[in-house]
């Protein structure tokens, strides 16, 4: 096993340029060809982008917001909320998983590109503040530790709102985890990591964040906890 931490971030940045661009712009894609396990993932991760949409629409003020969607992938939540109306900065580590983005919302939208905008960078290297600050489904590939670093600076950036989902560390998960480890597969590629609630939760109390609204998915081959903070 490789040592926590070090080298996740360029093992990261290389599996989505290559093989995980593949695989995961399949997943997060409504059609092609899926396998059984991939095709729960993305059902799964669909339930986590509804859920965190429901919560833009019950607000009903996404069109006076601006998002930063911090690891956006191909854009499954930033292209809802460009559609929307919202002023969205989609930022991620690879080139390939936010060129797709970008190639998705010019494609569906070409006439709210003057809202969006698409750039490759590591999360760290955010700047400005926006209203509301999402981060999906990312901390999944960090140590507890660097996870705890990335709300601090996600807070930074936040002027009223973080939305955060990560992998949950419970024992009947760690108890999946190390089945799965027994059993190496294809999404083996890169480690994943789950946190415990509570050590989320007093990172964003430690920034002055306070949680109000919760979500969960989990399906057979996915599970996300999702929560939204608001500044205190
Ligand atoms: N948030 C998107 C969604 O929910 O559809 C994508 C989730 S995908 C499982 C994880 C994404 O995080 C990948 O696109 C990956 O490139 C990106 N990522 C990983 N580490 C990152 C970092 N340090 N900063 C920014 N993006 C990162």
């Amino acid at each position: 096993r490789m040592a926590a931490g070090v080298d996740d971030k360029a093992v990261v940045t290389e599996y989505f340029n290559n093989k995980g661009f593949d695989r995961w712009n399949r997943i997060y894609s409504e059609d092609g060809e899926v396998n059984k396990v991939q095709l729960d993932i993305r059902n799964g991760h669909a339930q986590t982008v509804q859920t965190v949409l429901q919560w833009f629409d019950q607000d009903d003020n996404t069109d006076a917001l601006t998002v930063c969607d911090a690891g956006c992938g191909v854009g499954s939540l930033s292209l809802p909320l460009l559609y929307r109306g919202a002023v969205v900065t989609a930022s991620d580590i690879s080139e390939a998983m936010v060129n797709e983005a970008k190639r998705r919302a010019q494609q569906l939208m070409p006439h709210l590109m003057n809202k969006a905008s698409f750039s490759t960078m590591d999360l760290e290297s955010i700047t400005g503040t926006y209203n509301t600050v999402c981060c999906i489904d990312v901390m999944i590939h960090y140590p507890t530790e660097n996870a705890v670093q990335m709300i601090a600076k996600l807070a930074q950036c936040a002027e009223k709102r973080l939305i955060i989902s990560f992998a949950p560390k419970t024992l009947w998960y760690l108890i999946l985890k190390r089945i799965g480890d027994f059993f190496p597969g294809p999404s083996k590629a890169t480690r994943a990591y789950l946190h415990a609630e509570d050590d989320v939760r007093r990172a964003l109390e430690n920034n002055g964040f306070k949680v109000r609204r919760t979500g969960f998915t989990g399906t057979s081959f996915y599970f996300s906890r999702v929560l939204e903070a608001v500044k205190e």
